[in-house]
């Protein structure tokens, strides 16, 4: 038994990335509306208050919907927010180690559960394609495990901007893209290392193929419902214009119940929640495809277990921004709530975690990966940056303990590999989920 980052991809250099700023998307959270010293109207709060003053006070989830991915103003459409200039920065725009990790992950994966002979690699939200990159780097070292099988990339993305950047980080431009903005795969195209790669809005049109799906930093941008508890029950927090200001935004609490409580569990104990119905519908259909065709789900982000309450924020240039502030122009996030995930997925398949980042990267064996590194670079800066980079990650003050890994596998997974393993080797647990557990490999 070995482990795979000591062997299958050591032979692969440090690639440069930005410079870590002092302050990333999952640190703080703000109840929103405090008072900021310019409030310029964007066309977006033009957008928002003629909206409300046609039909009415918005969810929050509608405000969310509209500010960032609106198809002409939204924030993510038109933009590359990401990294030093950007702001915020995510993991794998941090350490290449990230994305080399999460590809093992993928490919201990694919073998535990027989070797398929396709292989679609599925990302939503892939922001600047530095993850797939990163992942599909691993794939080519690791081309003698891979070499009979069929791989192909599908990235869900809204973001008209980032998708081209996606397009640029894979493709490097030696192939033309195929575009068409009518179909369901508004581009298509063929990664430096030809492995055809195909574009999507949404994922009810990524194939149904045997896949690999992966989400970093996703569910945290999909659109929530705030709700407060009053002496009447629960009241949904809407947003509209204040009357005393102009040109200003405010949170209101709904007079009555509102369709989305739904969404609350009866034994609900908080006094504020948040709800992501998008993100109830993403992991279903996530479930019912693994339930299907096998495959897994790697989920990363910062959140929680059904423990926190008020954290919509938002984000703009590296710094926390009040949400109801020049819309469309700063990040709009919220926790996850991986106890609302579990539940979606609860009955179809087997869910994992979640797990922090810092458990879930020492099992993959990030320490020997990052030795890895530094043995094989004479650059001092470079040693200083894999450092850096590996402190971001792993500071249980940072990014440690903030992120989380939460997985989605089918059921046969575990209790087929204990079954196997019981009979070959009449050792329990004997094909435990990579990360979850320590990586080893056969
Ligand atoms: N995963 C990347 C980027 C995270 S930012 C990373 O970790 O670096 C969020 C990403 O999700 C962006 O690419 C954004 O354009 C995309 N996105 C936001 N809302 C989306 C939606 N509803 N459907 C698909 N992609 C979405």
């Amino acid at each position: 038994m070995s482990v795979l980052v000591r062997s299958g991809v050591g032979p692969l250099c440090a690639v440069a990335r930005a410079a870590i700023p002092s302050i990333w998307r999952g640190k703080y959270f703000s109840s929103g509306n405090e008072p900021a010293e310019n409030n310029p109207v964007t066309p977006m709060l033009r957008h928002l208050m003629y909206k409300i003053k046609s039909t009415g006070p918005i969810t929050v989830a509608e405000y969310m919907k509209e500010v960032l991915t609106n198809p002409a103003k939204g924030y993510y459409v038109h933009r590359d927010m990401l990294g030093e200039k950007g702001d915020f920065i995510t993991s794998p725009e941090i350490s290449q180690i990230f994305g080399e990790l999460l590809g093992i992950w993928f490919i201990s994966e694919w073998m535990a559960t027989g070797k398929s002979t396709a292989f679609q690699l599925v990302e939503l939200g892939p922001g600047r394609g530095t993850l797939v990159g990163d992942i599909l780097r691993v794939f080519s070292q690791l081309g003698s495990v891979l070499k009979n099988c069929d791989i192909s990339v599908h990235l869900v993305e809204v973001s008209q901007k980032l998708s081209e950047v996606q397009a640029l980080t894979l493709t490097e431009e030696k192939v033309p893209l195929e575009r068409n903005a009518e179909s369901p795969v508004y581009m298509k195209g063929v990664t430096k290392s030809g492995i055809p790669v195909s574009w999507y809005r949404d994922l009810h049109d990524v194939p149904k193929g045997h896949s690999f799906y992966l989400a970093h930093e996703f569910f945290d941008v999909l659109p929530v419902h705030k709700f407060q508890k009053t002496p009447q029950g629960w009241r949904e927090v809407f947003i509209d214009i204040d009357p005393q200001v102009s040109d200003k935004l405010r949170f209101v609490l709904a007079p009555c119940a509102t369709p989305a409580e739904v969404f609350i569990q009866h034994d609900e104990t908080r006094d504020h929640i948040e709800v992501c119905p998008d993100a109830g519908v993403i992991i279903e259909e996530l479930s019912r495809r693994i339930a299907l065709t096998g495959g897994a789900a790697l989920v990363a982000d910062y959140g929680h277990d059904g423990t926190k309450t008020d954290t919509f924020r938002g984000f703009c240039g590296h710094k926390l921004h009040d949400v109801l502030i020049a819309p469309g122009t700063a990040d709009l996030t919220a926790d996850v709530d991986f106890s609302f995930l579990r539940r979606m997925a609860q009955g179809k398949v087997a869910s994992l975690g979640p797990i922090t980042q810092h458990t879930f990267l020492k099992n993959m064996g990030i320490d020997v990966r990052l030795k890895v590194l530094l043995d094989k670079s004479n650059e001092q800066s470079v040693k200083q940056q894999l450092l850096q980079g590996y402190d971001m990650l792993m500071n249980p003050k940072k990014m440690g303990e903030r992120f989380n890994f939460f997985a989605l596998l089918p059921h046969q997974r575990l209790q087929g590999g204990r079954d196997q393993m019981n009979a070959r080797q009449s050792k329990p647990f004997a094909s435990p989920v990579a990360g979850f557990s320590e990586l080893a490999w056969q």
